[in-house]
């Protein structure tokens, strides 16, 4: 939605399909760092961005055993000091808003793309071939770009398949509602077994629990009042909230993924976001790391499209190339965290009991300087983008 957004800003015609009928899918990508703000703010979206309903998160917190530890502190980034929680169907929505006031940009929703169309000389990619409730739909175009997320179909197609670089965890996602008395923090409860995570999106948490990797059918298999239990004996203030859980059903699976594509096009075919890089959810980058490949790309693709060029593999190797590193780099801090931190406390027998961090990190989480380390590089990233594509003048 991004990069459809900034093609048809720069004015090249461009059509997003999307297979679904509308955006609304609940826990998603929904954590809005600092450096997905500042593209917004450059778009001039901002306002109308802080309009959406929002909660906006200064620190992460961790509870321990003797209470809260801040982790991670917005506060210092310049100059959006905090992360935003927004649903990610607003987000969109609003993408999709600006987006239509481009006479050249159409949005093509319950339309699956099922098959890449290839010029029948060279091989290349010229098109797709997706499935609507009204029939087939053929788009033939200079360039696909395959943003259709960490199952993707086009991927699939193209015969490109991602190294799996390995998670230990699955996530179990559900909502309680929060009472104006609960603290109002956003937290990560770590345990032996497993973790709780509570972000405060203001009537309700959204809550997820960590478990070790394909464990989810175990722990769906005990009675729901043993799964209310164990997570009232880790966030106590939940007990009475808890009984809105009614069933299984309310509880969603994520089952967490980290791989990357080693080539990321073929001729005319390009693949950015989770299509090229699936990300494992600590930090919530997957949303902002899909933006900022959007923006990368649009900076590099507008050019040649506007000139009714293809834009040829070079081109293509140059996106790949801006956003590997900073793909890299976050994956392998998500990774070391996953097998140092994550994988052996998921190990261990499971408890309830709040755990202690060692007194000498402890210490040094006292720090501002230390806190706005994590803050600095989850919430910014190791690549900041900007939008350079250029900005056509409306018809
Ligand atoms: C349960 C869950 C929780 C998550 N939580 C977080 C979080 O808290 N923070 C965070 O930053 N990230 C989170 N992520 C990851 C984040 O959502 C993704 O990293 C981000 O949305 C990637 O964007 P994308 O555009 O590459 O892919 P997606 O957001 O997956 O978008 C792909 C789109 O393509 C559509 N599509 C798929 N196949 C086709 C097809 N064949 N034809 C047409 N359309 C198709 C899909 O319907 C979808 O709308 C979460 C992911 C999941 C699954």
């Amino acid at each position: 939605m991004m990069l459809g957004l900034l093609l048809a800003r720069a004015g090249i015609k461009t059509a997003v399909i999307e297979k679904h009928g509308d955006f609304l899918r609940d826990f998603r990508g929904d954590t809005v760092h600092p450096s997905t703000l500042q593209i917004l703010d450059e778009l001039g979206l901002k306002s109308r961005f802080d309009q959406l309903p929002q909660q906006r998160v200064s620190q992460l917190e961790v509870m321990l055993a003797h209470g809260p530890c801040a982790v991670a502190d917005f506060r210092k980034l310049k100059p959006f000091p905090y992360l935003a929680l927004v649903p990610q169907w607003d987000l969109l929505a609003l993408l999709a808003q600006e987006s239509a006031r481009y006479p050249w940009y159409s949005l093509h929703m319950q339309s699956e793309a099922i098959r890449l169309l290839h010029d029948e000389t060279s091989g290349r990619v010229c098109g797709v071939h997706a499935q609507t409730p009204n029939g087939r739909l053929h788009i033939r175009a200079d360039l696909v770009v395959g943003c259709d997320g960490r199952q993707s179909v086009l991927r699939h197609a193209a015969g490109m398949h991602p190294q799996n670089l390995g998670a230990p965890m699955d996530v179990l996602w559900f909502k309680v509602p929060r009472a104006t008395w609960h603290p109002k923090g956003t937290y990560g409860v770590p345990g032996r077994g497993s973790f709780l995570v509570l972000l405060n999106r203001g009537n309700y948490w959204q809550a997820a629990i960590v478990i070790p990797k394909g464990a989810a059918e175990r722990w769906q298999a005990q009675p729901l009042q043993l799964f209310r239990d164990s997570i009232t004996r880790r966030a106590p203030f939940l007990n009475n909230e808890l009984v809105s859980l009614k069933s299984w059903d309310e509880v969603k699976l994520l089952e967490v993924r980290v791989d990357r594509l080693q080539h990321w096009h073929q001729p005319g075919l390009l693949f950015i976001g989770d299509a090229a890089h699936a990300m494992s959810p600590i930090g919530g980058v997957g949303i902002n790391l899909a933006i900022q490949d959007a923006v990368a790309a649009a900076n590099i693709i507008a050019a040649p499209l506007l000139a009714g060029l293809q834009p040829d593999e070079s081109t293509l190797a140059r996106v790949q190339r801006r956003r590997m590193m900073p793909t890299r780099l976050t994956q392998h801090i998500q990774t070391t965290l996953q097998r140092r931190l994550i994988a052996p406390a998921l190990q261990m027998n499971d408890s309830d009991r709040p755990i202690e961090i060692p007194a000498l990190l402890k210490l040094l989480l006292r720090s501002d300087t230390v806190r706005s380390i994590p803050a600095r590089i989850f919430g910014l990233g190791f690549r900041r983008e900007h939008v350079r594509s250029p900005e056509c003048k409306m018809p």
